[in-house]
């Protein structure tokens, strides 16, 4: 059974934008948009009802949401000339349009009946009010729920494993999970008050981390299903338990570890007496390295209520048209920022929460504000209340719901720019930071960050770090109480602001900053030459990437190309899986940064620790022994031919290869040559440019590759090894369970045995060997690989010029 949806609007936009958004959770559910006038105006078309009405339903019935009041008259005139059977068939349901929609979708998708789906859409929308008072307890979400499914819960307590616990991403994960059951899941610490998992912000607000325990209660008819799912999710660590200590760690910072906390522990709230400048120095906590001196700008916050001509509060407003053009606007944003990189997408999650439009309704139903003025209101008491929270995660939250809700306000024609156009040399001093602020703040010439709140794991911060702006973190108010134009010196590597040095410490830290510059300019100037074995064989030394700034940071640091992109991390948090023309983009902007460098561009590794959600795989058939890597290619072939396509089309002027991962045997490595020669004759025949692969190559991470290394060298041009899951796979030991971890060593006579053996396959056989696995980047390892026969190291750009260092004080 497949009740059909019809989504009226008196905008053609909007009955669009929220037919998208709808599909992106419902993807088998029939959605008919009939929006605007037949000529494309603002208002509402019998025909083009008719038509809806036609394409919804398809036997099981339809459910019909519309914006304003006055769409109905059409709806119902276009119901009389049905035949009564099939009139009897629509249900025109009154809610709110774009919650109605995603509401009835999601029902619909798991095959509800039509009173059902009428149903969930009509008790879409939580109420409006204060988002974060008193939440209902477990027991009574429980009544509700049994009142209105009279459903069997399903309860599960589970520890929660990744230490940042249930952020935003993770929350959207579990909400993706759910796509398509019929059932309500609540969460909460046991004992304490439960939560609507559909309420991202209050889930948020639990600050559950890891070690903690969350009770989860599923009802409704899927509620076995569904427990199962989130409780899998939760104790699977959402893929982020072995990245994280890596990502945070203080000592890759340079930073004083004391003042940092450890992981997990670190991440809960601590409560940090405000540092006080003592003798022209305050002591705060180092957020990004880096040194920079310079005048003080500070940047007020982002406006609380937006003022004049854009923001017309009491006058003539109509209520439905400000609801519908907010509903749009939230649309629109969503779906701008589902196509962003990861940080976008998080956002993209939180303009998903019904609490947050729901917060907007009282401004706009009572006349008192215009869409843009309700929603913004809205957007700053949420913000307000999460950034009181004592918990440091929760409160760094708060910058990206104003950023969310800033996107929202752009596309309703309000900018909200709080950043001078001109910064040239300045240390700026912020309360907290976007992550899409940072850039700006680059692009328009500061040279360091204070903030006066924030976390060491606050997307902002991360930001920082990787585009290399000094920050410093939580350093209380004092500095922004100085006169703008002080001097400051910051250093984000001990966390500290010096006030006003006098003439000789400024000039010489202005030295230091100069002469920072230079060395690393040498170090990577270095790094750009060629480097040779011992035996006199040229080594490349190549990067390791998974985005474009990695390839931007690959040129840096002066590796001789890519020896893996690793696509899936492309793709990894899309809420929609790319199409071909989307990857096209993504590829092209990285080929065109490595210009005519080698580029190895291994397809899709999805599954194992890469749960790649669009393509909703599943936590045990897609496992590390499951169909994952080139299992899963193979065994969806329109996925790889996609992704062929676009990589050959991409390539055009550049010097690309293709890599599978995850082989076990030559038969695969054939099947991979096979989906490469249709891909390009099907580019053939579509008349498209492109450029075939200079080589076709495979990953040695599977021991049964490596033992018969001599097959697989057979039928491909170059192999590249894994050492990573080559290990894992070897030990029994999964690469992400830290108690195991002892075992993950790739010095252990098992592995080396391995590598010594599938190297002298690879060059009896005269088979280019590359290492891609962390090994590569391992200097107690590199000369014995290079003496093995190996030509090829690949690494994260940050350890180019190290190994090239390495290999050149070992060279002939
Ligand atoms: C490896 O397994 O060593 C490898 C490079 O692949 P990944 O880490 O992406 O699984
Ligand atoms: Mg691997």
């Amino acid at each position: 059974m497949t009740v059909g949806l019809i989504l009226v609007s008196h905008s053609a936009d909007l009955a669009r934008g929220t037919a998208e958004l709808a599909r992106q959770m419902a993807p088998s559910v029939v959605i008919a948009a009939a929006g605007g006038t037949d000529e494309g105006g603002i208002g509402t078309s019998f025909d083009l009802i008719n038509d809806a009405i036609g394409t919804a339903d398809t036997g099981d019935g339809a459910v019909l949401l519309y914006d304003l009041g006055s769409a109905v008259l059409t709806a119902e005139t276009a119901l009389e000339f049905l035949d009564p059977d099939a009139a009897r068939r629509i249900r025109i349901v009154d809610a709110p349009l774009v919650e109605g929609a995603v509401a009835a979708a999601v029902t619909a998708q798991g095959g509800a009946g039509l009173d059902a789906v009428a149903s969930s859409a009509s008790t879409a929308g939580l109420p409006a009010g204060d988002a974060f008072a008193s939440p209902p307890t477990v027991a009574a979400v429980e009544e509700t729920i049994a009142d209105d499914h009279r459903h069997e819960s399903v309860r599960a307590t589970v520890s929660v494993v990744n230490p940042l616990g249930l952020h935003a991403r993770p929350v959207a994960a579990l909400i993706r999970s759910l796509v398509g059951l019929d059932v309500l899941v609540t969460l909460g610490r046991p004992d304490a008050p439960a939560v609507d998992l559909r309420a991202v912000l209050r889930v948020v607000a639990l600050a559950l981390r890891g070690g903690d325990q969350v009770e989860v209660v599923a009802t409704g008819h899927d509620a076995a299903a569904a427990a199962a799912k989130v409780t899998a999710l939760i104790t699977g660590g959402f893929g982020e338990t072995p990245d994280l200590p890596r990502r945070i760690a203080p000592a890759a910072m340079g930073a004083a570890p004391a003042r940092m906390g450890n992981a997990p522990t670190g991440f809960r709230s601590i409560s940090h007496p405000a540092p006080a400048i003592v003798d022209a120095v305050l002591a705060a906590v180092p957020g990004a390295p880096g040194l920079a001196i310079g005048p003080l700008v500070r940047l007020d916050r982002a406006p609380r209520q937006l003022a004049g001509a854009a923001s017309p509060r009491g006058a003539d407003l109509d209520a439905g048209r400000e609801g519908a053009r907010l509903d749009l606007a939230i649309a629109s944003a969503a779906g701008r920022l589902l196509a962003g990189n990861q940080f976008e997408v998080a956002h993209a999650v939180l303009l998903a929460d019904p609490e947050l439009r729901a917060a907007a309704q009282p401004a706009i139903s009572n006349g008192s504000s215009d869409a843009a003025a309700a929603w913004w209101d809205a957007v700053g008491l949420t913000a307000d209340r999460l950034a009181g929270d004592p918990d440091e995660l929760v409160a760094s939250r708060a910058v990206d719901v104003r950023e969310a809700g800033a996107a929202v306000l752009a596309e309703l024609g309000v900018v909200v720019d709080r950043i001078p156009a001109k910064l040239d040399g300045a240390v700026v001093f912020a309360d907290d930071l976007g992550p899409g602020e940072v850039p700006v703040l680059l692009e328009r010439g500061a040279v360091g960050v204070v903030l006066s709140r924030s976390s060491t794991t606050a997307h902002a911060v991360i930001v920082a770090r990787g585009l290399g702006l000094p920050m410093i973190l939580r350093a209380g108010d004092e500095i922004g109480r100085l006169a703008a134009g002080t001097e400051l010196v910051l250093d984000g590597d001990s966390g500290t602001v010096t006030v006003s040095p006098d003439h000789r410490t400024a000039e010489a830290i202005r030295g230091r900053i100069i002469d920072l510059a230079r060395a690393a300019q040498l170090r990577t100037e270095a790094a750009r030459g060629p480097v040779y074995a011992p035996d006199g064989r040229q080594i490349m030394v190549v990067a390791n990437i998974g985005s474009l700034a990695d390839a931007k940071a690959a040129v840096e640091s002066g590796a001789d190309g890519v020896g893996l992109l690793r696509t899936e991390l492309l793709v990894l948090d899309r809420e929609n899986y790319p199409d071909e023309d989307t990857q096209i983009a993504d590829l092209t902007a990285i080929f065109e940064v490595l210009q005519d460098r080698p580029i190895v561009v291994r397809v899709l590794d999805a599954g194992g620790d890469k749960p790649v959600t669009a393509l909703d795989l599943d936590p045990v058939h897609n496992g590390f022994l499951g169909v994952r890597g080139l299992r899963y290619l193979l065994a969806h072939p329109d996925v790889l031919q996609v992704q062929l396509r676009a990589i050959f089309r991409a390539a055009v002027g550049h010097h690309v290869s293709v890599m599978a991962p995850m082989v076990s045997v030559a038969s695969e490595v054939l099947a991979f040559r096979e989906a490469v020669r249709a891909a390009l004759e099907s580019l053939v025949a579509d008349g498209l440019p492109h450029r075939p692969p200079d080589q076709i190559g495979v990953m040695i991470e599977v021991p049964a590759a490596a033992l018969a290394a001599d097959e697989i060298c057979a039928v491909c041009d170059f192999v590249s090894i894994g050492s990573n899951d080559l290990t894992s796979y070897t030990m029994a030991a999964d690469r992400t369970e830290t108690g195991v971890a002892d075992l993950l060593d790739p010095s252990s006579t098992a592995v080396q045995r391995l590598l010594d053996q599938l190297c002298r396959f690879a060059v009896a056989s005269g088979t280019p060997v590359a290492v891609c696995g962390e090994i590569a980047g391992m200097t107690e390892h590199v000369l014995g690989l290079v003496a093995r026969g190996v030509h090829e190291l690949s690494v994260a750009p940050v350890r180019v010029p190290i190994i090239k260092e390495l290999l050149r004080e070992h060279a002939r």
